[in-house]
């Protein structure tokens, strides 16, 4: 595919936000990312992400999450927000700089034809509610983009894909009641978070796509082809964003699912034909879930590598 340019977003602040022994949402995952990104794209050079703004946080959460995020001063000790989700010194940066890169990137996205970028980020953030940090998430990264690009840019449609293995609650959250903005999602049923039933639809905005344990490349790729693309293309939207977690790999800890890393090069690749038709070619993708080091590099390698074309 011939003119496409593609930016990786990133921080090393991200890197510093501890989330204490044995949690599985370390920093060696997104430092496995990186290195596998750039042993395969030499020539795709890191851009540093900013800080997200105070402004730009708060058209999608509480003032209140705001203060609880950027002002708890963790020392030696974790403060724990809830069972899973942890501040340490560092969050806060981190926090800052993940929901940064998704506004920088959306930025840089808009400004041209057949732009993409992939934001190499942690704390991930579909599961942060307006008001609530949960779920090993601090701010929703990918909204904080959405409710930027509607109000910075003056689009009238933007479509948010998730395939994490994981429903993205905070993401319905913030944008249910919002026409404007289309949300589709594959996610395993049960798991963690309990939401995101099919009958779960917002406005006519949401597109839930539950599977049960133990689906296959197969299984979730006939979701996609039959029920969320198709609405994707109808939708028709200007500017498209992906929630991009790859704990639906048959070998992360945190799920049942059975994909490998082709599937979401397939998934991906689907999502790319949809940009280009409706949305002249521009994708936003955060990292989100994805617990097993191995099968997350190769997944966001084959991410990555679809992204581009
Ligand atoms: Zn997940």
């Amino acid at each position: 595919m011939s003119g496409v340019e593609l930016r990786l977003y990133t921080h090393p602040a991200c890197l510093a936000h501890d989330t204490g022994e044995g949690h599985p949402e370390r920093p060696a995952r997104l430092a496995a990312v990186l290195d596998a990104l750039a042993a395969r794209f030499p020539d795709l050079i890191p851009h540093q992400a900013p800080r997200a703004e105070r402004d730009a946080l708060l058209r999608v959460h509480a003032p209140g999450l705001l203060a609880s995020v950027l002002e708890t001063q963790p020392d030696a000790d974790l403060h724990w927000l809830d069972a899973d989700t942890a501040l340490s010194a560092g969050s806060a940066e981190a926090a800052l700089r993940a929901a940064g890169a998704a506004v920088a990137a959306t930025d840089w996205v808009l400004g041209g034809e057949r732009r993409r970028a992939f934001c190499a980020v942690r704390p991930p953030g579909h599961h942060a509610e307006p008001a609530t940090a949960m779920g090993f998430c601090l701010f929703d990264n990918i909204a904080v983009a959405a409710a930027h690009a509607f109000a910075a840019h003056e689009l009238e449609r933007i479509a948010i894909a998730d395939f994490d293995v994981h429903h993205g609650n905070g993401t319905q959250a913030i944008f249910e009641r919002e026409p404007r903005l289309l949300f589709v999602d594959s996610h395993q049923m049960p798991l963690y978070p309990g939401s995101g039933a099919a009958a779960e639809t917002g406005v006519g905005n949401i597109a839930n796509a539950p599977y049960p344990p133990l689906s296959n490349g197969a299984d979730v790729r006939a979701l996609w082809r039959d029920a969320l693309l198709p609405r994707l293309d109808t939708f028709a939207p200007q500017l498209l964003l992906v929630s991009a977690g790859f704990d639906a790999h048959r070998d992360d800890p945190l799920a049942q699912g059975l994909l490998d890393a082709e599937d979401f090069a397939w998934i991906t690749g689907e999502l790319v034909e949809i940009a280009e038709r409706h949305a002249r070619g521009r994708i936003v993708s955060t990292l989100e879930g994805g617990y097993d080091l191995a099968a997350l590099a190769a997944s966001a390698v084959a991410h990555v590598g679809a992204l581009r074309g």
